[in-house]
């Protein structure tokens, strides 16, 4: 079985969130059950400086406006599978993040950009390597939902596709101009296709016309098809209910381990946590708290946005302040929650450390040192932040959403007593149920014992790719028929 994933973020090579976590470790969990997997990006910088020539596949002067544009199927440094890459300079090669200007305003041609993303897709599903056709194509999010548009629009032999929802938020919605710009057929543009409240939407073009639909976790699959978290698309979604299907993330455990990670100062494990106590000190000194070995420290490594939540932590902070516990936030995003959190860094230096940006070396080293990760979001669809805080022994205290509901146990004392509990779950999304959460993890983490205890349940969780890959397997043969 041939399986092409299209995507715009691949880790190693380009990030801005999970999406790119997942398409480095999916593709290479599928190749290890026999799926003979690609995976097709756009040529961001970091994507043509990690590759070496390869076979050239296609060419075209003039890609939706973007110029000169090849396709070259390449082997790309740090990625195992073969990655087919679309180098269009004139659409990607920009400093930069992927989707946004230097003022943090969409890049004015996204659809031309991530059109082309979806054409080419599309016709490498129809044969235009020769040597390669796949199966099944599986988009993802709304910079891939064009992709099963094209090839269902087109009317011709195809294959199946797969569309995965990584975040329902995004959308991709354009005027409808872009519908002639990016070729497809004016009559398409139905409120049961390509429109969405008058405008062309990626995404719903996705999840109008592929065969099969997922998302990264069971209660996110639920909560999309409700008014509240359906972001305008839960009626179709509840129209494609039978084929939709929650499937929820793994973890690169190569890459998110402390018995491996280079980025702690010493490696530790559930039989061994010496490490990790050493991993707080180097925290702390990183990002200039006070050497508090007793204090119990909360990690955040997020986007900073309502979504996530992050303005019921700024909230709930003198709680956790009171408590004499520290903050160690690392993240960017709206500027009032940065402004916020750098604002909470002034008032109370030793009790809160802020780091706006992004710092991969960082993410790694707070997972390490923190003895609890905090993901107070209001909507997740499956969140890694707390599965990497599973295995680093850094209790989640998440919000019950999304994939947070379905990967964390709340330390109750009956879940504690079957040894089930593996971190705290809050429900109301105020900053009261979150101060309330804070609390009582502030009270355990003085009960040394059962702490201890929770961690060892954290740690030994196993959310590995290969069992999600073996999911994601089912589905494509069942696709297939
Ligand atoms: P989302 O995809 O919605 O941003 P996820 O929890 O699924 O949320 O994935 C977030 C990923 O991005 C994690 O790997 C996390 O460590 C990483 N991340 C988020 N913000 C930063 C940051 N500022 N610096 C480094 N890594 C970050």
């Amino acid at each position: 079985m041939r399986v092409l994933h299209v995507a715009s973020e691949l880790y190693p090579l380009i990030k801005t969130g999970g999406l790119a976590d997942v398409l480095g470790a999916l593709p290479p969990a599928l190749a290890g059950l026999g799926v003979d997997t690609r995976v097709l990006v756009p040529g961001y910088p970091p994507v043509t400086a990690a590759v070496r020539d390869g076979k050239a596949v296609w060419t075209d002067r003039f890609l939706f406006g973007g110029g000169e544009a090849r396709l070259r199927l390449v082997k790309a440094k740090g990625v195992e599978v073969p990655v087919y890459v679309l180098d269009c300079p004139g659409h990607y090669d920009r400093p930069g993040n992927p989707y946004l200007d230097f003022d943090g305003k969409d890049w004015a041609d996204n659809e031309q950009r991530f059109g082309a993303l979806g054409w080419i897709a599309a016709r490498l599903g129809q044969g235009l390597d020769p040597d390669w056709r796949p199966d099944i194509v599986h988009a993802h999010d709304w910079q891939a939902g064009l992709a099963p548009a094209y090839l269902a629009l087109d009317g011709g032999p195809r294959p199946r596709t797969v569309l995965t929802i990584h975040n329902l938020a995004y959308q991709g919605l354009f005027p409808y101009a872009a519908v002639e710009r990016l070729g497809l057929p004016a009559e398409a543009f139905r409120y049961d296709a390509l429109e969405f409240y008058g405008q062309l939407g990626f995404l719903k073009a996705g999840l109008s016309f592929a065969d099969r639909i997922t998302t990264v976790s069971r209660t996110y699959a639920k909560e999309i098809q409700g008014e509240e978290q359906g972001c305008g698309l839960d009626a179709l979604l509840r129209h494609r209910a039978d084929d939709l299907v929650g499937i929820v993330n793994g973890v690169d455990y190569g890459v998110w381990d402390p018995a491996g990670d280079p980025h702690l100062p010493k490696p530790f494990s559930a039989r061994d946590l010496k490490g990790k106590a050493a991993a707080k000190a180097a925290l702390q000194k990183a990002i200039g708290l006070p050497d508090a070995p007793d204090a119990p420290v909360i990690g955040v490594v997020s986007r900073l946005n309502v979504h996530k939540g992050l303005d019921l932590m700024l909230a709930a902070l003198p709680t956790l302040i009171r408590a004499g516990g520290q903050l160690v936030l690392l993240g960017s995003g709206d500027t009032d929650l940065e402004e916020g959190f750098q604002a909470m860094a002034r008032t109370a230096p030793e009790s809160v450390g802020v780091r706006i940006g992004y710092d991969e070396a960082l993410s790694h080293l707070i997972q390490g040192g923190s003895d609890v990760i905090a993901v107070p979001s209001r909507s997740e669809p499956c969140g890694l932040t707390q599965l990497y805080a599973l295995r680093y022994g850094a209790l989640p205290l998440v919000r019950k959403a999304g994939g947070l509901a379905d990967t964390v146990v709340d330390s109750t004392a009956s879940a504690i007593d079957k040894g089930k509990a593996t971190g705290f779950v809050f429900r109301a999304a105020s900053a009261a149920a979150l101060s309330r959460a804070i609390g009582r993890a502030c009270d355990l983490y003085a009960d040394k014992e059962t702490w201890a205890g929770i961690q060892q349940t954290a740690m030994a969780q196993d959310f590995g790719w290969p069992a999600a890959a073996r999911n994601y397997l089912a589905l494509y043969r069942e696709t297939l028929g």
